[in-house]
């Protein structure tokens, strides 16, 4: 699905330096890397502030945490995402409730999120899937008419730009009172193992974050709140510094692999490819087809047996998930979520493929139909 390797052999020699420099200089942890990485990032996104973190369900836990939440409390979250998104807020006693999400952009729908507010709400997790921002601008009016907390899990969209009604533009994670993304090595900006990030533009957020982030410290062996152990390591932050520059290049890289797809299956009877948001850009972390009157698993299958690999994001929405069967509501129905489980599958996507990849892989899914 990924080509790290060949990506990696592109940067060798940057990468190579800068990791012998952490261990020379043995700055495992907190190296001045660490902050050099975070601050081009706040440049890159527009955010204020960026704290690092472990990884990015670490970076949704510290979000709540820093929130004043309280056992009970409900937090939405879409019922079709990874489940990192609701594992943190079921760890921290909170309550998960299930949103359906739109079929054509695969985040939250707009339209029934407002009926799932109840008094207790106290956060909204929208999930900007597969590369393409949620429509902010309504969710951040119910939010406010709420008076709720605005959580962006980033994780597979950072870079991915939303424009408002009015033409102001804001980059993925910039725009709820917390963004988080992950840096795990297949997302569009991956180190060489995990770690994570928090973004705000409020600062009284920003420094509870930290603190909760480093075991609620407030100077040092001073414990002002509970909070947890979660740390960018030195050594994937130089990685991440190096690799920061390159992420506009692979995102267009992405892209142009996205747009061949697009070209390939225009017009066929039995695939929709990625529908494309009129306002937001698309950073394609996944290459998802929704497949019509066509046996999913065959194809999927079909493809195994010609060496092309393809991935089903995800196979059992949250509310079927055993560990989550119980935070179902009266009244909910999933429909689409669940019709999607059955429906897509996502081919591969990177920043290495050439043409005659994207070739055989577009024509052999193809023959698939014949
Ligand atoms: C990858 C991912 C996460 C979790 O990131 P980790 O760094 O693996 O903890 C959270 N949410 C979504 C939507 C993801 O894709």
């Amino acid at each position: 699905m990924v080509d790290l390797k060949s990506q990696y052999q592109k940067i060798k020699n940057e990468v190579d330096k800068a990791v012998i420099e952490v261990m020379e200089n043995a700055s495992f942890i907190n190296g001045p890397a660490v902050k050099e990485f975070c601050d081009d990032l706040a440049v890159f996104s527009g955010s204020n502030f960026v704290i690092p973190c472990a990884n990015g369900t670490d970076a949704i836990q510290v979000a709540m945490m820093a929130m004043d939440l309280q056992p009970g409390d409900e937090v939405i979250v879409p019922v079709w995402t990874y489940v990192a998104t609701a594992e943190v807020i079921a760890l921290l006693k909170l309550k998960p409730v299930f949103a359906e999400v739109n079929p054509n952009t695969f985040c939250i729908d707009v339209d029934q999120l407002e009926k799932k507010i109840s008094p207790k709400t106290k956060a909204i997790v929208p999930v900007h899937l597969y590369g393409q921002c949620s429509d902010m601008e309504p969710i951040m009016k119910i939010a406010t008419k709420y008076n709720v907390y605005v959580i962006e899990d980033t994780a597979q969209a950072i870079g991915a730009v939303y424009t408002f009604s009015d033409g102001t533009k804001k980059q993925a994670g910039t725009i709820g009172h917390v963004g988080t993304t992950s840096f795990f090595p297949s997302k569009n900006l991956g180190c060489y193992g995990d770690g994570g990030a928090i973004y705000t533009q409020d600062e009284e957020l920003a420094k509870k974050m930290k603190m909760i982030a480093h075991h609620g410290e407030r100077i040092k062996y001073y414990h002002d709140v509970i909070g947890c152990n979660s740390r960018l390591d030195t050594m994937q932050a130089v990685v991440l510094k190096i690799k920061l520059k390159h992420l506009k290049d692979y995102e267009k890289n992405r892209n142009a692999v996205a747009n061949f797809y697009d070209k390939a299956f225009e017009g066929h009877p039995n695939i929709a490819t990625p529908y494309r948001s009129s306002n937001s850009t698309h950073v394609f972390h996944q290459y998802t087809l929704k497949l019509i009157n066509a046996d999913r698993d065959a194809l999927k299958e079909f493809l195994a047996s010609k060496n092309i690999p393809s991935m089903i994001y995800y196979p059992v929405p949250l509310h079927h998930q055993l560990a989550y069967k119980d935070n179902l509501q009266p009244g909910d129905s999933f429909e689409i979520s669940e019709l999607l489980a059955k429906s897509v599958i996502s081919l591969p996507i990177h920043t290495e493929m050439d043409e005659e990849q994207l070739n055989y892989i577009a024509e052999t899914v193809k023959s698939f139909f014949l």
